[in-house]
């Protein structure tokens, strides 16, 4: 898909080494001087002058962002195992009300709600959250690309947390070679396509008929018992993407995450994209070194691609003031903070109308809970 991510290529890179290093004469902009890799020569074209970038704390804003939605996620997970508990134990262990945020989990679930609203016109009775959340996941991708998988997600950041860590210990990552990487970023698209595939072939009658059985009405107790209960496979397969993502950056994200897919094929309508101009630019590449997606940033004028995360990576890293920026339609610069500010309000929004609607919370009777609880394991697909 990175090719899919071209877009009008500036002219040529000149020619030199990736480092550049500014000078500032008193009363001068900053000059660019390029060195010729270890070799200490000095430049081959003449020094070009740049304004260097005032400092910006958006991978900051990013990281407490980040920090506080896996937060909440431990918390909503801590919350849903002790109600999962109460249930399983014949009520003898604390009762904690079930935290609706769970159903961020269950995307599958919210596709399907999503075709029956789309096709009846009505909100599910179990499971809406999710169908909330999903479509406020869907709204950031198409506003603010796959922000989402940068800022929000908790297996993003975790990927993100591996890789930077491997990174500290190996003292690099590894990039596949194209050969590998660009059918390997295929498998999310053939994973999503299944899934959609699955859901779309349902009518509006047989998903609610799926949704409301036992299995669906506990599906998210099943997903809870797949992690509690992980066996020999699971847990050979979820060691391996580990240890892949501390040497190769966001395995997870990058190769196999089917809802990253869904969100990255909505981001191509999205009129947000990073755009690099190429009259403010200095060529040293740092932008592309920077992109955990493996985007060619220093040799694009517009970054389309559906592997663009709007982590804003390249933007902080960039030394040329104006050279790189996140814009919305030509020209409208958006800053770092409001992206953060942007992709909370977007959740909270979602949050709120769900309450309005009544919608938030999937209210079953208890003697539902108390009886398909404790045997959700033998709970097969209807
Ligand atoms: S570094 Fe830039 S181009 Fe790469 S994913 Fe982040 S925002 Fe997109
Ligand atoms: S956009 Fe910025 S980081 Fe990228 S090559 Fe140009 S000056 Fe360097």
């Amino acid at each position: 898909m990175q090719a899919a991510g071209s877009s009008a290529r500036s002219p040529a890179p000149r020619p030199g080494g990736p480092d550049i290093v500014e000078r500032h004469d008193p009363g001068l902009p900053f000059q660019s001087e390029r060195r010729m890799g270890s070799t200490g020569l000095r430049p081959v074209y003449p020094a070009r002058a740049f304004t260097r970038r005032r400092g910006d704390r958006t991978q900051l804003v990013r990281q407490v962002v980040q920090a506080a939605f896996v937060v909440l996620n431990l918390w909503i997970g801590a919350r849903f195992y002790l109600w999962v508990r109460y249930y399983e134990t014949g009520g003898a262990t604390v009762f904690v009300p079930r935290p609706p945020g769970v159903e961020g989990w269950l995307p599958i679930a919210a596709l399907m709600n999503l075709k029956y609203v789309l096709v009846t016109g009505l909100l599910p009775p179990v499971h809406a959250a999710g169908l909330f959340l999903l479509v406020a996941f869907l709204a950031m991708s198409f506003l603010l690309r796959k922000a989402f998988c940068s800022w929000l997600c908790p297996i993003g950041t975790l990927s993100e947390w591996l890789w930077q860590g491997g990174r500290e210990i190996f003292g690099r990552t590894v990039a596949l070679p194209r050969w590998a990487d660009v059918p390997l970023r295929g498998l999310k698209y053939i994973l999503m396509g299944l899934f959609v595939y699955a859901v779309a072939r349902f009518s509006a009658a047989d998903l609610r008929a799926f949704l409301d059985s036992p299995y669906g009405l506990v599906t998210d107790v099943k997903m809870l018992d797949f992690f509690r209960h992980l066996g020999r496979t699971g847990a050979l397969v979820i060691g391996g993407l580990l240890v892949a993502s501390l040497s190769i950056k966001n395995v997870w994200c990058r190769y196999l995450c089917p809802y990253g897919a869904l969100l990255g094929l909505v981001s191509l309508a999205s009129p947000a994209r990073i755009r690099r101009t190429p009259d403010a630019c200095i060529d040293c590449a740092k932008c592309a070194k920077a992109c955990p997606a493996g985007l060619p940033v220093d040799r694009l004028i517009a970054v389309r691609s559906a592997e663009c995360t709007a982590c804003l990576a390249c933007v902080t890293t960039c030394p040329a003031a104006g050279a790189l920026d996140l814009v919305v339609g030509q020209r409208r610069r958006v800053p770092g903070w409001a992206v953060g500010l942007a992709v909370c309000a977007i959740v909270l929004a979602a949050v709120g109308l769900a309450r309005w609607a009544g919608a938030w919370h999937t209210r079953l009777p208890d003697a539902v809970y108390f009886e398909l609880i404790p045997r959700a394991n033998e709970l097969t697909h209807p």
